[in-house]
């Protein structure tokens, strides 16, 4: 028999960045000593008092169905966090979900119909483009590659790309794969061409923890903004929760109750125990999360100071644990050297709409990294 396979799930790829981290474990099934820079996630362990709380929860019974929306605790502690950040979410405005990808896998398949317009800012995460083109979207896309990955002085570029017949922007700051923090006057231009068009924006800040020596704001903080914004956050990255599989969408009600059809009909809900160690998390965890966030700080100083030292002129990125590399126009060729000549594993630039560059991450032990740069200049690869 022969399957008939549906022209929505043929239209995707599977994911680059997973497709290197395989390579890259292939290679060290044969033994070899690979440098891994090339996987999104923290390289500590979840702290100890949010384990300790999912153990608890798990002994106490929270092994059953949760709401589908999110345990009210959690829910609650969400909006208590975003209402920091001077938000005006209430917990009814939030969707607990299996992973911030979750989140915004609802986000879109709630805005987007048929042919209707996604503009994305290139370099983009990966599944941004696969979730649009599973929900039928077309993609227009704004290449932030030649403004050192800036979102301000591409607003010109961004002004162009937006019109009446836009139904969604994603922005994601910081970014991934630049690091780049965008500027409270880039978030202005957003905000002026989103209401100039009546276009809905997610904002994707599971980044927003990671951020060195600059402030960023949260897009539905600025005026006019919150009717139209969708608040994409998790835990994976600030809490180092990759595995928990944990984040969250909040937004209009309007949105969120429409949203919740497709969450309940689908995952249902986030796991029960792991909800109720996401409220640890947010309430106790500070001192962690600054320790971590300490670590990847030095990581990105060494990283450059040893890019510059090699001639490699980088701009520094200010957030995230990511950092573009220019690399030869082949950047998937590079990255294959890279990765069979000096074992150090990287993503090709061009999985993320930027060739010419690969994907660094530098969540990895400081010696690792010094480690992998001496690699790539040993085999001329830099
Ligand atoms: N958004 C961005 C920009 C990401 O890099 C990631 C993880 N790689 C996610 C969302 C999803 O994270 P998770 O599903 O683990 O919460």
């Amino acid at each position: 028999m022969t399957m008939n396979f549906s022209d929505r799930i043929q239209r995707v790829e599977p994911s680059a960045t997973l497709a290197i981290s395989s390579l890259a474990s292939q290679l060290e099934a044969e033994g070899e000593d690979v440098i891994d820079l090339s996987v999104g996630e923290p390289d500590f362990p979840t702290p100890e008092n949010i384990v300790e709380a999912g153990e608890e929860a798990m002994e106490d019974g929270h092994t059953g169905y949760p709401p589908s929306k999110g345990v009210p605790e959690l829910r609650e502690a969400v909006a208590e966090k975003l209402q920091a950040d001077g938000l005006e979410y209430e917990a009814d405005n939030v969707i607990v979900t299996p992973g911030a990808k979750q989140a915004l896998y609802e986000t879109v398949q709630t805005l987007v119909d048929d042919g209707d317009e996604v503009v994305l800012l290139d370099p983009a995460w990966v599944s941004y483009e696969a979730m649009v083109k599973l929900a039928d979207g077309d993609l227009t896309r704004v290449d932030l590659a030649p403004h050192d990955f800036q979102l301000e002085p591409a607003l010109d570029d961004l002004g162009d790309a937006i019109s009446d017949d836009t139904e969604l922007l994603i922005v994601n700051s910081p970014s991934n794969p630049t690091g780049a923090v965008y500027s409270d006057t880039a978030l202005q231009g957003v905000r002026d061409l989103a209401v100039e068009h009546d276009v809905t924006v997610i904002s994707d800040e599971i980044y927003e923890k990671i951020t060195y020596g600059v402030e960023l704001t949260s897009l539905a903080t600025l005026d006019d903004m919150y009717e139209r914004t969708v608040t994409i956050n998790g835990f994976s990255k600030a809490y180092s929760m990759t595995g928990w599989r944990l984040g969250y969408l909040a937004g209009p009600e309007e949105l969120v109750s429409q949203a919740a059809k497709l969450h309940s009909h689908s995952v249902s809900s986030a796991t029960n125990f792991v909800q109720r160690a996401g409220v640890e998390a947010l309430r106790n965890t500070e001192i962690e999360v600054s320790e971590m966030v300490e670590a990847f700080h030095e990581r990105r100083d060494r990283l450059v100071a040893l890019l510059k030292q090699n001639d490699v002129d980088v701009r520094t990125p200010d957030g995230a644990f990511y950092l573009m590399l220019p690399v030869s126009d082949d950047d998937q060729q590079w990255c294959e050297d890279a990765l069979e000549e000096a074992h150090v594993a990287t993503v090709p630039g061009s999985a993320f709409g930027a060739p010419g560059y690969a994907r660094i991450s530098y969540a990895a032990d400081l010696g690792r990294i010094e480690e992998a740069v001496e690699r790539l200049v040993a085999n001329d690869l830099l």
